[in-house]
């Protein structure tokens, strides 16, 4: 990097001696014209008064004394200042260093030579405690990040590069490589006295946007395949299996399961979406989570005849308040009791059970409720991604119970809105256990 090799002076006694013209002789010479119409009109005084020269003398002998040694007020004006303003090109002023220190994001003050003068709190960790007179480029090594300090360290604009930080885990900064002139006159060079590097972290936006990309790409795989096998057999029927009567019924039968299935996937990415735009509201209304549970379970008991599952609920006469969206809380019992039926079936029984805790990371109390089943359950590698969008521990199985891979999904998003949480615990052979957890509402709540 280019950095500036020169040392600014700090205005030792040298520097004033310099700043002020030399030693006493010199400012005796500087003088002399002034000196000489001084003594002339002192010895003429001297003359035309009582004839004491030795007054007059004197006289001069102080002047020239203090001409030789008396400091000069201007130039020791305009000294102060030169120091004060060398002073300030390598120590960043006291209200620079508060500002900077106040930002949240990592930002540094380097000076003209890219040394580190001022780190803030989040700067002074994030290359791995950067002090101050550290040169910074010994803890950069991306090259772009390098060449723009060195732009602008040379006196060229504002710049902002992409600066990826691989420690234990990968984080993304914009980074923004700022100009500081202080002196409204440049020296010429206009090289910047400082440079503000500020690190914004990306990284969220980054996720974000790439999961949204892995979303619409998933999303739009999951609707492509059932569409392009209905437009298949819709060709073949125009076709070679026109009169084929056998063929057409077994199609249109393909052809509605497909289209269902397109169906289930359009509905349950509208309830996503729907949920998500609601994720920062919080619910108005309180609901007896025991008359939801009820709800539900009456509403599934066709499915697990057909399973041939037992559900075994606790006594659900107690009522459980909680501030909740009646649907919403619904739809979350439904995907877990729903989810436990079909991927459970082997175990032949789904129980539902509640109770009242305190959760240790708030203390506060919240209604537990747990929908078991005894069925393979879940392996532990897969239990941190079962909320991801279209995450299935088993394709095959999912699709042959009609599933979307989004209901794991809409279950966590409603309950973060509910301020709530889901946990689950499995073990493969063992069932699985889905535990949702609703924040207890008292009346005065709402
Ligand atoms: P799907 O629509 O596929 O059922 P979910 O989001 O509801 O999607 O569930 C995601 C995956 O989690 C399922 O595909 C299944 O592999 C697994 N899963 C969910 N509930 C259970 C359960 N009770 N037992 C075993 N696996 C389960």
């Amino acid at each position: 990097m280019a950095f500036d090799k020169r040392k600014p002076g700090l205005g030792t006694t040298a520097d004033l001696d310099r700043i002020l013209g030399g030693g006493p002789l010199n400012r005796l010479y500087s003088a002399r014209w002034t000196l000489l119409v001084l003594s002339v009109g002192l010895l003429w005084i001297a003359i035309q008064g009582d004839g004491e020269i030795w007054r007059a003398g004197a006289i001069l002998v102080a002047v020239l004394l203090a001409t030789m040694f008396l400091p000069r007020r201007r130039k020791v004006t305009r000294l102060k200042a030169k120091v004060e303003a060398r002073r300030r090109a390598i120590v960043p002023d006291v209200s620079m260093r508060k500002l900077t220190a106040a930002l949240p994001d990592p930002c540094f003050i380097l000076d003209r030579r890219g040394i580190v003068r001022f780190a803030n709190k989040a700067g002074s960790s994030i290359f791995g405690n950067v002090k101050e007179g550290d040169p910074l480029s010994f803890r950069i090594r991306q090259p772009d990040m390098l060449a723009a300090l060195d732009n602008v360290l040379d006196g060229g604009p504002i710049e902002k590069v992409e600066y990826t930080l691989r420690s234990h885990s990968e984080r993304f900064y914009e980074a923004w490589v700022t100009p500081i002139h202080l002196n409204s006159e440049p020296d010429g060079s206009e090289r910047p006295e400082f440079i503000l590097l500020l690190l914004h972290d990306q990284t969220e936006q980054k996720n974000m946007a790439r999961m949204r990309a892995d979303f619409v790409a998933n999303a739009s795989h999951e609707l492509r395949t059932p569409l392009a096998s209905v437009i298949g057999f819709i060709e073949t029927l125009q076709g070679p299996a026109k009169d084929d009567d056998t063929a057409r019924e077994r199609f249109l039968g393909i052809m509605l399961y497909q289209a269902e299935r397109m169906s289930r996937l359009v509905s349950d990415l509208l309830s996503l979406s729907r949920i998500e735009m609601r994720a920062h509201v919080l619910p108005d209304t309180r609901v007896d989570v025991s008359k939801i549970l009820r709800h539900v379970i009456d509403s599934l008991s066709p499915l697990a005849s057909d399973l041939e599952v037992a559900i075994e609920a606790e006594d659900l006469n107690e009522e459980l308040w909680v501030a909740g969206d009646r649907d919403e809380l619904v739809q979350v019992f439904e995907n877990l009791v729903e989810n436990a039926l079909k991927y459970g079936k082997d175990g032949e029984k789904v129980a539902i059970s509640y109770s009242q805790i305190v959760d240790p990371t708030d203390s506060k109390p919240y209604y537990a409720f747990n929908v078991k089943d005894y069925g393979p359950g879940i392996s532990q590698e897969h239990l941190p991604r079962l909320t991801e969008r279209f995450y299935r521990v088993d394709v095959a199985s999912s699709r042959e119970q009609k599933g979307t891979g989004l209901g794991l999904a809409i279950v966590k998003h409603i309950l973060t809105r509910h301020r709530g949480k889901l946990l689950v615990e499995s073990k493969p052979g063992e069932g699985a256990t889905f535990q949702v957890r609703l924040p207890v509402s008292i009346s005065s709540d709402l």
